[in-house]
């Protein structure tokens, strides 16, 4: 990226002179640690440390200017003549900058938001647009009030189409994400129970959801899940494209295959592949198939895209393991909604007689968790044939599973160390395994353990 310290001035005070006006800042930082060129540092004021303090390293690392909270000392040993902008607030300030970047660069901005599901369909639009149009998308999982931003900052002068995703657990956070970009188009993923425990009910979670269109630029277009009756009404004169497997959906999908490793499907009368596992993931691939054909992109280019997709880390990651069996990681993160497509994606593994769930912890599910980790075993049956819970709400789903003697084996472990030799036991060229559950239980540990032997 490219602003002048000139620019930057017209968004805040700063003691800028004209013999510096025409200096370009290439790169934002908000980690006094990281090495940049002619870079431009965000302190942060958070709970345990604050930027300000660490403004030296930041200098050392080849910061030339940053931003600066109004009525904080500034140090002795930053000459007078070093370019700092004078900020209420520095994380509003880096925001208000991204803001005016965008409006520099004037790429067409894509949102995306939904309770599951996000970062994945960023990857999958991102392999279809790039084919035809110069994309920048958000790194990882860089989707808040600070990602966002720095992800805006992080783009090309020359980006045509900006990819961001966008996440939140509480109101309010995705109407300042899209108050901030504009998304030119916005896609919701779908409504799930993520965060439950902050937004009440489902139909908070979707009221929540749709403040992404509260930025939308004026003719913007909104694709959405257009099974969820939730996102059903849709005000604002937003024009509307709804994906899915039910009937009267503008793009619908039908058709599902899955062979040999990978989904065939119709959408309309289009025929598509996909490498990626999960029935979920076909819904996300047609969301992209919709931008994609909003933007004027090739039909031969959309089925490429999809089929060399490549995805960030642990969503449903496929590996093999000890003695051959089939691995996958799917420990990113979870929640029921999620923990029950992940395991209706094992049921297709017809050619592996042994079929493996390792299910932990689900976090942030509210008054509620008990009942929703139970709630996993409506999906439990047939062709799944192994259930090893982990952790003290996992032990919920097992529970749950024997109360409602479900014909498959089924042992829970308090912890994930008492269940490492069992599931080493596990592993065999017949079987596949899933491990998923929240963030926090860190359940690639195991798998990380697994891989060692
Ligand atoms: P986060 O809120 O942590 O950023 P995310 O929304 O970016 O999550 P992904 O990381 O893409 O979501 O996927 C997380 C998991 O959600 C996947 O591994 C998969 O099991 C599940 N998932 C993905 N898409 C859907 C969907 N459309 N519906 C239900 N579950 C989904
Ligand atoms: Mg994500």
């Amino acid at each position: 990226m490219k602003l002048s310290l000139s620019e930057i001035s017209k968004n805040f005070p700063s003691n800028v002179g004209t013999k510096d006006a025409n200096i370009f800042i290439h790169e934002i930082t908000t980690d006094s640690r990281k090495k940049v060129n002619k870079g431009l540092f965000v302190p942060i004021v958070g709970d345990q440390f604050d930027g300000h303090d660490f403004i030296r390293d930041a200098i050392n690392n080849g910061a030339i200017a940053g931003l600066w909270q109004e009525h904080k000392e500034v140090p002795t040993f930053i000459p007078n003549d070093f370019p700092l902008f004078f900020v209420k607030d520095t994380i509003e300030g880096l925001q208000k900058l991204a803001k005016f970047y965008l409006q520099k660069i004037k790429p067409v901005v894509i949102g995306i938001t939904g309770s599951n599901g996000k970062t994945t369909t960023k990857d999958l639009v991102y392999s279809v647009l790039q084919k035809k149009y110069k994309t920048h998308k958000t790194q990882g999982n860089f989707n808040n009030h600070i990602g966002l931003p720095l992800t805006i900052l992080s783009s090309p002068e020359n980006t045509e189409v900006i990819i961001l995703e966008m996440g939140m657990s509480n109101f309010g956070e995705i109407s300042l994400l899209s108050e901030l970009s504009n998304p030119d188009y916005a896609i919701i993923t779908n409504i799930g129970e993520s965060h439950i425990e902050f937004l009440g009910s489902r139909a908070g979670i979707a009221k929540a959801k749709l403040e992404i269109t509260g930025g939308m630029k004026p003719n913007g277009k909104i694709i959405v899940d257009g099974d969820e009756p939730l996102l059903s009404s849709i005000e604002k004169g937003l024009s509307v494209i709804r994906c899915g497997f039910n009937t009267g959906n503008d793009l619908l999908i039908s058709n599902v295959k899955f062979e040999d490793d990978h989904h065939c499907f119709l959408v309309n009368e289009n025929q598509f592949e996909l490498s990626l596992l999960g029935r979920h993931n076909v819904k996300n691939a047609s969301y992209a198939i919709a931008l994609a054909m909003e933007l004027a992109v090739p039909m031969e280019d959309i089925k490429e895209g999809l089929e060399k997709i490549e995805v960030t880390g642990m969503r449903l990651e496929r590996m093999i393991g000890k003695n051959g069996a089939l691995i996958i990681n799917d420990a990113y993160n979870s929640s029921p909604t999620s923990m029950k497509a992940a395991i209706d994606t094992v049921k297709d593994y017809h050619q592996y007689d042994r079929k493996v769930l390792v299910l932990g912890d689900m976090y942030e599910l509210g008054p509620n968790e008990e009942e929703l980790h139970r709630s996993v075993a409506d999906v439990i049956n047939k062709p799944i044939t192994d259930v090893i819970a982990i952790g003290e709400k996992g032990k919920w789903i097992a529970d749950e599973i024997r109360n409602r003697e479900i014909p498959v084996h089924v042992y829970s472990f308090l912890r994930k160390e008492e269940a490492l030799p069992f599931i080493t036991e596990i592993l065999s060229p017949e079987a596949v395994l899933l491990f998923k559950a929240s963030r926090g239980a860190k359940l690639e540990s195991l798998i990380n353990e697994l891989k060692q032997q």
